[in-house]
């Protein structure tokens, strides 16, 4: 994740609670964190680590910038199931490294710009949700 370290997450993260109540927060974390390998160490009973630096922004009272709006309806509504979308989430079911790997450079190919200053968090464009679409 990057950044990795929970001081820069929480400077850099939004100045607004993500969600308005715990059964918002609680709703979200289901869909999302709970199959995510970034917070799997904090629901595992065999593992020990800290979980997501991101839930621990989130329950400090910030959103995480890593959280984009999920699918609004012509009211402003959504569910709350995909009330944000994490950039950062991670299935448990994506393959044995939590983080995405770079494609490498090819040999012999000639790099104009290094690499290392553009790898960072990827902004992905949420779909439309079909589910929302019958709601309006
Ligand atoms: S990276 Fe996102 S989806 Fe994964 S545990 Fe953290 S906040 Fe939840």
């Amino acid at each position: 994740m990057t950044p990795d370290s929970v001081d820069d997450l929480y400077e850099q993260a939004v100045h607004e609670p993500a969600f308005s109540n715990s059964d918002e927060g609680y709703g979200w974390m289901d869909n999302w964190c709970d199959r995510c390998v970034h917070d799997k160490s904090a629901r595992s009973k065999t593992e020990v680590g800290p979980g997501c630096p991101l839930v621990l922004v989130a329950l400090m009272g910030r959103r995480p910038m890593q959280w984009l709006d999920g699918p609004r309806d012509q009211h402003g509504r959504y569910s709350i199931a995909d009330q944000y979308h994490c950039i950062e989430f991670r299935s448990e079911d994506d393959g044995p490294s939590p983080e995405p790997t770079p494609i490498p450079t090819p040999p012999g190919q000639g790099e104009l710009l290094p690499r290392e200053p553009f790898e960072v968090v990827r902004m992905l464009t949420p779909l439309p949700n079909p589910a929302m679409a019958e709601v309006a």
